[in-house]
């Protein structure tokens, strides 16, 4: 059995067969590429219980991600990060087994590094000497350090508006780093403009590469593991882009087809804000693509994406798990997130909190009932995102801070 069971790449839109061992970007249909395996190959060779025996990190799901040398791995630890139970929050909401998987302490700190570990190590496999993307913040910061980790170039893009962290993230891992007054889709623009002059960087925007989505679809394969090969009733997840979604839906066909789960699906549910909620949109429409959302805005920054390559395959995804996708307002989702830390003393990101404040909402409509065994993902930890809590709190001087009694 090889390392990795790849055999070819197809386009998510028609299923036509692509080289994988090339560097490639979209299909001709300009449609995200998506990994194919032997699948056969790896169910007579591997088993759960062979897994379990290997090191906590992504690369233990190896057969199944792109990556053929393991030499080639380029590593920071990430993956198996922890699915715990959120009970006094869970009881808040109506939901007292509900289940977090944080995802805010891989490096970086968003669950950004997994597709950037596997896409840099993969790009890397292939030749590529610099990657190039847009970004509303965190993919970038992620996708610096890997690169730096892996002796690549990086170029990235972000709106001006991103959280001002990931700047110092990407600077201080040597990127190339261009703020761009504008969003995601003005990023990108500018992105594909540079790489056009430099033949050895590849662009490595949403979807516009093949293995990011291998790297984040090992959050389906950790949560069906951490529950003994089982998976929850209902998965919640903040799509911006959409990609983790797209994910673990890939990862739940896959692991059916080798037999390491049973039938059943979860259901999906893609979370966005109010301000930028283009895929909600179309599935309250019944439409198979979205529309591009105007004057995009909310402080979960992560999700602000108005048109994503992928909506279609997250519309699929929630459609075909009896899904569903909701949105929430941005003061929900604040308010959620304070809730969460006093609840459990965890500081969530604003994307994680959208969908706790999504649980709430359907649990409420009773499209979530108390019994269902739910897993919210926090894609980030809340210490990226400094500026959403407001500190009100008085500054005193040392004399009026210490009670006049203790003083004597
Ligand atoms: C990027 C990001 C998301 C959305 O991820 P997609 O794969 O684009 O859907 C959610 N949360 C955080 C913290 C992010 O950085």
């Amino acid at each position: 059995m090889p390392f990795s069971a790849l055999s070819h790449l197809a386009c998510s839109a028609t299923g036509k067969r692509y080289d994988a061992d090339t560097v490639q970007g979209v299909s001709d249909e300009g449609k995200p590429l998506l990994a194919r395996y032997d699948l056969d190959q790896v169910a007579t060779a591997v088993t759960p219980r062979e897994i379990a025996a290997r090191p906590p990190t992504l690369w233990r799901y190896h057969e199944v991600l792109p990556v053929r040398d393991e030499a080639n791995i380029v590593s920071l630890g990430e993956g198996m990060t922890p699915l715990i139970p959120i009970p006094s929050y869970g009881r808040k909401i109506g939901l007292p087994g509900l289940l977090m998987k944080d995802e805010g302490l891989l490096p970086t700190g968003t669950f950004k590094a997994r597709g950037a570990a596997v896409g840099v190590s993969r790009a890397a496999e292939l030749g590529v000497k610099g990657v190039a993307m847009p970004t509303n913040g965190n993919a970038g910061a992620a996708w610096a350090a890997y690169a730096a980790r892996a002796g690549l170039k990086s170029l990235i893009a972000m709106p001006v508006d991103a959280p001002a962290i990931t700047r110092a993230e990407c600077v201080v891992a040597g990127a190339e780093l261009y703020l761009v007054d504008g969003l995601i889709g003005d990023a990108g623009r500018l992105v594909s403009g540079a790489v056009r002059s430099r033949s050895d960087y590849q662009e490595v925007s949403t979807l516009r590469e093949p293995y990011r989505v291998e790297g984040k679809k090992t959050m389906g394969y950790e949560i069906a593991e951490q529950l003994g090969w089982r998976l929850p009733d209902v998965i919640v997840y903040p799509a911006g882009g959409g990609v983790g979604l797209i994910g673990i839906y890939k990862a739940i066909v896959e692991m059916q087809a080798l037999g390491w789960i049973g039938p059943d699906l979860p259901r999906l549910v893609a979370v966005q804000a109010d301000g930028c909620a283009p895929i909600v949109r179309a599935f309250e429409s019944g439409a198979t693509e979205s529309e591009p959302f105007p004057d995009a805005h909310t402080v979960a920054f992560g999700i602000t994406v108005p048109k994503a390559l992928g909506d279609f395959l997250v519309l699929d995804a929630v459609r075909s798990t009896d899904g569903t996708a909701i949105s929430v307002s941005d003061e929900e989702l604040l308010a959620e997130q304070r809730t969460m830390a006093v609840a459990e003393g965890t500081f969530i990101c604003p994307e994680g909190a959208a969908c706790l404040a999504a649980a709430r909402q359907l649990r409420e409509a009773g499209w979530l009932a108390g019994g269902d065994s739910v897993v919210v993902l926090n894609t980030g930890m809340g210490l990226k995102y400094p500026q959403v809590v407001s500190v009100d709190v008085p500054t005193l001087s040392i004399d009026s801070a210490i009670p006049a009694e203790s003083a004597r």
